[in-house]
């Protein structure tokens, strides 16, 4: 009999949960004016809010957290981070950051100006947020297949060629500061670029003369899609494909709490010395100095290990299996998922799951608010609420999707909750011809909304 899989790993510090009923969900949930986003952590079983920040850290990270080096300037855990970033990215300048969207405050001041176009695949929302914050435009140029949850295309992540020179012909080059790659893309559902389509934007970029950056929040477990996924990569490493993807643009930005298995931190990356130099300036004023950037020493040193445990196959395996057990186990019910399973997520589609909610009525999160009440699972809306309105005409964006994402830690929980999940889902989508009415704005912000709105049941 073939062995089946086991973690490569076992654990050493464990942390409770407490197991709630219905009857307390249903009134915290109320308490929480319907937004998972106000619940307290004790109150939610299995949370799959977000895989940002919540995976578990491994000891050699512990470790080097007690090597960390807090000198305000020239820190040894700087000087380890840099060399470890350089050795995976292949890029010249870094700069360490506190998170994902400060990288993209400091390198954006540097780039973007009023009235720009910054087109890509699916931005990711603190993406989009820091482009539309600057009067700028984010143009989505992903592929069609990305917005049909039942095609299956291996690299759904992908750009369309056709639809980027358009945007490049159509305006002129001074508006067009640089396109950024999000990888895995996020938004699109966790999915993978293909190096083939990397390729060739990087080709059509320097015809254009445009540069290229990589939103590389989840650059690492892109890299294991390539191995597994794309004719010529299953001997390479996946340092060795990170490496390649990196060379064909100029730049990136991240976000350590993914890919980085940190809790908290962020970094630029990038070759042109004159944008480093102006993003400097920016660093230091909203960041901290260049060697510390908003991060504590041992916190970089906790990152250098990380980036390097993250960008190891069986680490990566045993992340993606576990996310796509979970797929695999819903789609085996006849739950509408998300196909092929991305890579730190499932999506379930709620157009599919609760047609009879009217979208108006916030079908994605009305469906989000069910599975807590069920089995204290908290997943997060990526439909109606989070397009949130257009900056110009201020009316609600109804995007063609409406997920719900079931994010899901890395080396957090085990295939026992994953089952649990699965469950609660499917007996949701047993009753689902029951759920009419959906939930109503009450209060909400002029921007990235979905954080702290109220809602009411309708
Ligand atoms: C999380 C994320 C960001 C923002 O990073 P933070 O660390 O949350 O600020 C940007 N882009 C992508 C694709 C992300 O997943």
């Amino acid at each position: 009999m073939k062995l089946p899989y086991a973690e490569p790993y076992k654990i050493k510090v464990v942390e409770k949960l407490y197991r709630s009923t219905q009857e307390e969900r249903t009134k915290w949930l109320k308490d929480a004016n319907y937004n998972l986003f106000n619940l307290k952590s004790e109150q939610v079983f299995i949370d799959c809010l977000t895989d940002s920040g919540t995976g578990a850290m491994s000891d050699e990270q512990w470790a080097e957290m007690m090597r960390g080096d807090e000198s305000y300037a020239g820190s040894r855990s700087f000087v380890k981070l840099k060399n470890t970033v350089q050795k995976i990215t292949g890029y010249k300048y870094f700069l360490p950051t506190h998170q994902g969207r400060a990288a993209e405050n400091v390198l954006f001041s540097a780039l973007v100006k009023e009235g720009d176009i910054i087109p890509g695949n699916t931005h990711f929302d603190t993406t989009k947020g820091h482009i539309e914050f600057r009067k700028a435009h984010a143009i989505d140029c992903t592929i069609n297949e990305a917005f049909d949850t039942s095609v299956y295309h291996p690299f759904k992540g992908n750009v369309d060629l056709k639809k980027l020179e358009k945007v490049f012909k159509e305006n002129p080059k001074e508006k067009i500061p640089f396109i950024v790659v999000t990888i895995t893309c996020n938004s699109a559902g966790g999915q993978p670029v293909s190096m083939e389509n990397v390729k060739g934007i990087s080709k059509l970029c320097k015809e254009y003369g445009i540069p290229l950056y990589f939103d590389s929040a989840r650059f690492a477990e892109n890299a294991y899609f390539i191995k597994k996924r794309e004719k010529g990569y299953e001997n390479k490493t996946i340092k060795e494909i990170a490496l390649e993807l990196f060379s064909y643009g100029d730049g990136m930005t991240m976000s350590a709490k993914k890919d980085g298995l940190v809790n908290m931190g962020g970094f630029i990356a990038l070759n042109d010395e004159k944008v480093y130099k102006e993003a400097t300036v920016y660093n230091i004023m909203f960041e901290g100095f260049i060697t510390y950037g908003g991060m504590n020493g041992r916190d970089m040193g906790a990152l250098a290990v990380g980036l390097d445990e993250a960008t190891e196959f069986d680490y990566l395996e045993s992340r993606i299996e576990q996310v796509a057990y979970l797929g695999q186990r819903l789609a085996d019910f006849g739950v509408p998922v998300q196909q092929p399973f991305g890579g730190h997520a499932i999506f379930l589609d709620a157009n599919k799951f609760v047609p009879t909610i009217p979208q108006e009525e916030f079908r994605a999160w009305s469906l989000a608010m069910e599975l807590y009440i069920i089995g204290g699972i908290r997943g997060v809306e990526i439909g109606t609420i989070l397009a949130d309105r257009d900056p110009d005409t201020r009316e609600n964006r109804f995007p063609e999707l409406e997920f719900v994402r079931l994010a899901i830690p890395r080396r957090t929980y085990t295939n026992h909750h994953m089952d649990y999940i699965a469950v609660a889902l499917k007996n949701i989508f047993d009753t689902r011809a029951n759920a009419k009415h959906g939930y109503r704005i009450i209060d909400e912000a002029p921007i990235m909304r979905h954080f702290t709105v109220k809602m009411a049941k309708i």
